[in-house]
């Protein structure tokens, strides 16, 4: 039998260990040294964002998020229930009561149009999910939370360089969310980033993430001692997995190229099958800029979905579901968060499957998953 090929095997660019030497030799590896400073100037600089944090995860960039809301008992915020836990535990932990809304068909990010329904006079906040890379529907989603007085929080974990009608990912709500794990487009094994961007957020969001003290501001002079002044966490970097992140971030351009070529090699061979209607691949609409974070195909039904994936990982493909649903998931039903059945949630984890999508991954590797995959329908048909 062929080679295993993994569902992701994370990348390494190559100057990674010589910038950790300079982190160490440099006798500051705790955190918000020269190497932090670089990710987020280029961070800063490239996405347009007021003010780049970086956190130990975008789990922790999410907490920081929902703290900064002083959310009271019984507040709600607004979230897909096609998401990530990380988001929902946020929510929870700053002592919120999410508030699950369906999705859109097309980009499985939250709909819009459900949004306006779903806001009590209990609602604070909404967090939206950039699902694979592709943007929610940003312009509306600002517009309905000006009108009503929301903040507006991207977990945009997915979505490091890509973009909507030209602005980038994280740079749009009140705050972003960038994720550096390394299942992610760019990584330090684990990492993450707060984009903050409104000037008034700097200053809390720094506290909450000097776990709840102003240290920043003795270390730029401006008191004697630090104190505590907030609720707060550990939830800085370390400034040897910044030095790890700088590498990665100088590759942008270049990982960007690699990746988008490999999603083309995908495409070009999975289109055939798209059109026979044996599955549909990943909607981009025409003004979102994707980075192409995920490989996804959505199939027919659950039981074809279920065959394929059986049928992948016995040629030893790793391809993978995603986003148990948060709405019906056993937390939400213990604690009182189930509301109703989201239909559009439901049928998309049931159909979704994540094909293999890495860096290193060759074109003899691509066509023979692809072959795989055409090889299950016709021999079920
Ligand atoms: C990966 C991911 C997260 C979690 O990121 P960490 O950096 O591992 O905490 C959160 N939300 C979404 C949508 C993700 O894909």
């Amino acid at each position: 039998m062929d080679g295993r090929i993994p569902y992701n095997r994370p990348h390494v660019v190559g100057r990674e260990l010589a910038y950790i030497s300079r982190a160490i030799a440099a006798g500051n590896a705790g955190g918000d040294g020269e190497f932090t400073s670089k990710c987020a100037t280029i961070l800063e600089e490239r996405f347009g964002i007021e003010r780049v944090l970086l956190t130990s995860s975008c789990t922790a960039s999410l907490e920081i998020a929902m703290l900064l809301c002083d959310l009271e008992p019984g507040d709600e915020v607004l979230l897909p229930s096609f998401a990530y836990v990380s988001a929902a535990n946020a929510v929870v932990r700053a002592g919120g009561r999410p508030v699950f809304v369906d999705i859109r068909e097309d980009t499985l990010n939250i709909d819009e149009e459900q949004l306006e329904a779903s806001i009590t006079d209990r609602t604070r906040a909404v967090i939206v999910i950039h699902y694979a890379g592709v943007a929610a529907e940003m312009d509306r989603i600002q517009d309905i939370a000006r009108r009503r007085h929301l903040f507006v929080a991207e977990d945009a974990a997915q979505a490091v360089n890509a973009s909507y009608r030209s602005r980038a990912l994280g740079s749009i709500g009140d705050v972003g969310c960038f994720s550096f794990h390394e299942t992610k487009n760019f990584h330090c094994g684990q990492g993450g980033a707060l984009c903050v961007n409104r000037s008034e957020l700097v200053g809390r969001a720094s506290w909450i993430r000097h776990r709840g003290t102003n240290r920043q501001e003795m270390l730029d002079g401006r008191v004697a001692r630090y104190q505590w002044v907030e609720l707060g966490s550990a939830y800085a970097l370390s400034e040897i997995q910044a030095a790890f992140l700088l590498a990665q971030l100088e590759e942008i351009e270049s990982l960007s190229d690699a990746r988008h070529e490999l999603v083309q090699q995908y495409r070009s061979r999975l289109e055939p099958l798209e059109r026979e209607g044996l599955l549909r691949l990943p909607h981009v609409p025409s003004h979102c800029q994707t980075n192409h974070h995920l490989l996804h195909l959505l199939l027919p039904s659950p039981e074809i979905r279920e065959g394929l994936r059986r049928h992948l990982v016995s040629r030893n493909v790793s391809a993978v579901t995603h986003f148990e649903p948060l709405h019906s998931s056993s937390y939400a039903i213990e604690h009182g968060l189930f509301r109703s059945e989201l239909p559009v949630t439901d049928r998309v984890s049931a159909r979704i499957l994540r094909l293999p999508l890495f860096y290193e991954l060759s074109t003899a590797e691509i066509e023979r998953i692809v072959g795989e995959i055409s090889a299950y329908f016709h021999t079920r048909a």
